[in-house]
């Protein structure tokens, strides 16, 4: 994410060129089959010798300058070539197959604004200022904590009653893809020193996020725990089904969001509170999953009270219609059904069952995840 605009310092392209492989000609001789003498030859990286006189040609490359006096280019498949002479089969008109100085960006234009992403596209339009470095926001440092008496890290033995933490890695890998930089602070049991300690270490970071221990269980110590180290509590409980523990607070800037436990819970609350929050500290303009409108294959029943996010699998029907069907239990214990959904379908509050043919609001998980039915 780029901090300041960059100018370009020259015209790109920098000279008139030529687009094709041929002869670089005067279009007032080449008003039908002309013939025309060869007299030089422009490679790539080559510079004109002189200028092209009336019923002349210069060989000429791709890319190669446009040498005085010619204003066109004839391809090498558009002539009969005949020892040191070229015969053209047709006219060639003037400015064909001419790459004109300054056509892409001019000297002096912004070629990439204030808050761009710097993608391969954007690596290339520096590369042909010349830049070899441009100021940018650097990577949100995420910290997160795992918490929870019944975890034990990944690849670490493991006893009866204990689960691997699967939360941590899980949500620094989604910290990457939204190109943060995760802080990973393990597992803390749920006891006060423990939590303490961790939590405070994670409020060095440029944000916290913690998972589990922030629902009604006698062990749920997070939220208490962050107010003592005068987190503010901004919110907690949201009206989502699955993600209803989320809790929100900031110690200065710096935010502290609280998730779920439930792996499926805290990758889903993930994407519709960190992420964004994220993508917005790093400067991002566009910070929202696109939304789109899906037609339902099958009926789809809701559980009432709060906003449902519904894994689903989308297809597109032959008119170009998204289509979509549940991704399989949406029980937030069932992690295949998040691996197996294409989108969140988004259904609101006011909304009753709903039946086949009727549309639902869809978040994209990813560009090109639909397949055809
Ligand atoms: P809690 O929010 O503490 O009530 O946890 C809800 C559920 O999520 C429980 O089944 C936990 O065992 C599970 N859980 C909590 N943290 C993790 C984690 N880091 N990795 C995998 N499962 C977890
Ligand atoms: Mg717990």
């Amino acid at each position: 994410m780029m901090l300041a605009d960059v100018a370009m310092p020259w015209d790109l392209p920098r000279w008139d060129n030529s687009a094709m492989d041929g002869f670089a000609v005067r279009s007032a001789d080449c008003t039908g089959p002309a013939r025309l003498r060869v007299t030089g030859y422009i490679p790539a990286g080559g510079l004109p010798t002189g200028p092209v006189g009336p019923g002349e040609a210069t060989r000429i490359m791709t890319g190669a300058p446009l040498p005085p006096g010619a204003d066109a280019i004839a391809p090498v498949e558009d002539v009969e070539e005949a020892g040191d002479a070229i015969q053209l089969r047709g006219a060639v008109r003037p400015g064909a197959h001419v790459r004109r100085r300054g056509e892409d960006l001019r000297a002096g234009e912004v070629a990439l604004c204030a808050g761009t992403v710097v993608g391969p596209g954007e690596v290339s339009v520096l590369a042909s200022a010349s830049r070899l470095s441009v100021p940018v926001f650097r990577r949100a440092r995420v910290a997160i904590l795992s918490t929870g008496d019944e975890l034990v890290a990944p690849g670490q033995p493991i006893g009866p009653g204990q689960v691997c933490d699967s939360n941590g890695v899980a949500l620094a890998a989604a910290v990457r893809l939204a190109g943060g930089e995760p802080i990973d602070l393990g597992i803390a049991r749920d006891d006060r020193p423990a939590l303490r300690a961790l939590l405070e270490r994670g409020l060095a970071a440029d944000m916290l996020v913690t998972t589990a221990g922030v629902s009604a269980g006698d062990r749920d110590l997070v939220r208490a725990i962050l107010e003592e180290l005068s987190v503010r509590l901004v919110f907690w409980k949201v009206d989502i089904k699955p993600g209803r523990p989320t809790a929100f607070g900031l110690r200065g800037r710096t935010p502290v969001l609280s998730l779920p436990g439930n792996p499926v819970s805290s990758l889903l609350t993930f994407e519709q509170f960190v992420r964004p929050a994220l993508l917005r500290m790093m400067g991002h303009r566009r910070v929202f999953r696109p939304l789109q409108r899906a037609v339902l294959l099958e009926p789809l029943a809701r559980s009432p009270g709060r906003v449902n996010l519904v894994r689903v699998r989308l297809s597109r029907r032959a008119d170009g219609a998204l289509l979509a069907s549940t991704a399989g239990n949406q029980e937030t214990g069932i992690l295949k059904t998040l691996l197996r959904a294409d989108g969140i379908a988004i259904i609101p509050v006011e909304q009753g069952n709903l039946g086949a043919g009727e549309a639902v609001s869809v978040q994209l998980l990813g560009p090109d995840l639909v397949e055809e039915p």
